[in-house]
């Protein structure tokens, strides 16, 4: 047996190599890289892509797990080797299920579909990209169909991203949330608007950057194995153990977009810096899900990074940085400006209070589209009186409606909703850990976040990918991801800013 794991694991550890190297060259892409690089670029990362897939899929991998999962019947179930061939099956099964020719298929129609879905948001123009969408859903309705039976349509899509989540449990989930959250969106809307003209100055560059340095690092992301860089999407990426990077973007002439992007993306960095080594060159090496790795960005940027003991403490340090900028701002005011509600077209833009919503009304059309309840031609529509019904407004046009992200273009259906429950996960984690130190907001009001970040190294990180999302969480809280801890949340939050 010993042999044979320790085969295995070669194997895997090259797969992961073999990841990291197309993870370099991703990021480079998205930071250095000229735009005459993106061809040559293109080919080698598929070309990597390709052998790390071989590679996993390969026959001696397939027999390996198979003698492995008999000769290792009676390790401890929860133990790093058990679970690494448990979770190494999984992907392997769903892998091998899924023909080449059906890769190559959506390549060459995301490709078609990116250009598409491009001229038809510049154009304004829905129909441009319309019939390209329809290849992609009738690709995924296949692809579904190499997982079944399932319970629900949509349940293999969403497997790709919260493993072992069904689409059942997440509805429930949100059916919950989302009246509650319109709630308090129309009680907000009905207050008076906060003023938050203090964030919409000039705010230069280099000082952002040594504010953000600063903060990132007292929260706990290591420098010395990580570096920052700038993008137009902000995220973060792991090169292996010892390499974890973050990109932002910066605007001169206001100051949220830099810092709370490098806050998010500090704590999805944070996550996987944490991920204990022995896991190293493993499946197991990385957050276990999105939603998980979402639930650590948003704790840091929102629970931490938008609260007032934090402020507290970094309001006098901002106005040593910016003080023109904030000589007529106090920290009150400045709080409620980094925390003001309002409904928005944009997803990527909406405050904590209407997030979500931007999140469900998007996984409800997927759902719809799967099950053949609306036609892609009426997504528009569609798109529309949902948005109204949720967020009180309706888009000027298809540009900031429903072509505004770019993932449908992509193919990429069911993984929307782990933006939201790592919103709602957030909160379960931020309370279970009020009851190991009750005193953690006058810490952070001292500048101090060493109770937080040991915490969560010690509940979340250093599993890394060991345990399922739903097991994580309940292991931790003791419950499944709901959504009351999320929906106090925001009561007590927005109920004190706007008096409600
Ligand atoms: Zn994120």
């Amino acid at each position: 047996m010993k042999e044979k794991l320790e085969k295995l694991k070669s194997i895997l550890a090259e797969t992961q190599d073999l990841g990291f190297a197309g993870a370099v060259l991703s990021w480079d892409q998205e930071t250095y890289m000229p735009n005459g690089g993106a061809e040559a670029r293109g080919h080698i990362l598929g070309t990597l892509g390709k052998i790390a897939h071989q590679k996993f899929t390969s026959d001696e991998v397939g027999k390996l797990l198979e003698d492995l999962e008999s000769e290792t019947a009676d390790l401890d179930p929860d133990s790093d080797d058990a679970r690494l061939i448990k979770v190494t099956k999984r992907e392997f099964e769903k892998n091998t299920k899924v023909p080449g020719d059906m890769i190559v298929e959506k390549a060459n129609l995301t490709t078609a579909s990116n250009m598409a879905w491009r001229e038809a948001r510049e154009n304004n123009d829905f129909s441009l990209f319309a019939p390209h969408l329809e290849k992609l859903l009738d690709w995924n309705k296949r692809y579904v169909e190499l997982f079944g039976p399932y319970d629900h349509i949509y349940d293999p899509l969403l497997d790709d991203y919260e493993p072992n989540m069904k689409t059942a449990e997440v509805k429930a989930i949100f059916d919950i949330v989302r009246p509650k959250q319109v709630e308090i969106i129309e009680a907000i809307a009905a207050k008076p608007e906060i003023d938050d003209s203090v964030l919409h100055q000039k705010y230069p560059i280099d000082a952002q950057t040594a504010m953000g340095n600063e903060i990132i690092t007292a929260i706990g992301y290591d420098f010395n194995r990580g570096r920052m860089d700038t993008t137009h999407h902000p995220f973060s990426t792991t090169f292996g153990y010892g390499d974890n990077r973050i990109t932002v973007r910066y605007e001169e002439d206001f100051f949220n977009p830099f810092l709370f992007a490098a806050m998010h993306e500090a704590g999805h960095a944070m996550y996987e810096q944490g991920v204990s080594k022995d896991l190293e060159r493993t499946p197991l090496f990385g957050g276990t899900s999105l939603a998980i790795h979402e639930s650590q960005s948003r704790l840091w940027e929102n629970m931490v990074g938008r609260s007032k003991p934090f402020w507290d403490w970094y309001y006098p340090k901002l106005q040593e940085r910016f003080p023109n900028q904030l000589e007529n701002s106090d920290v009150n005011s400045f709080y409620k400006a980094i925390n003001k509600v309002e409904p928005s077209y944009i997803r990527v833009e909406a405050d904590e209070a209407t997030y979500n919503l931007h999140i469900m009304l998007r996984m409800e059309l997927e759902i719809d589209m799967m099950e053949g309840k609306i036609d892609i031609k009426d997504l528009p529509d569609a798109w529309n009186s949902r948005f109204e019904e949720y967020l009180g407004i309706v888009p000027d046009n298809d540009a900031n409606g429903v072509l505004q992200d770019v993932h449908w273009s992509f193919g990429l259906y069911g993984y929307f909703s782990t933006y939201a429950l790592g919103n709602l996960v957030s909160a379960q984690l931020w309370n279970r850990m009020l009851k190991d130190h009750p005193n953690v907001e006058e810490e952070i009001r001292a500048g101090n976040f060493t109770s937080i970040f040991n915490w969560m190294s010690e509940k979340v990180y250093r599993h890394g990918a060991k345990f399922d999302p739903q097991e994580l969480v309940k292991s931790i809280t003791g419950s499944n991801i709901d959504g009351d801890a999320y929906i106090q949340y925001l009561h007590k939050k927005f109920g004190d800013i706007y008096e409600l």
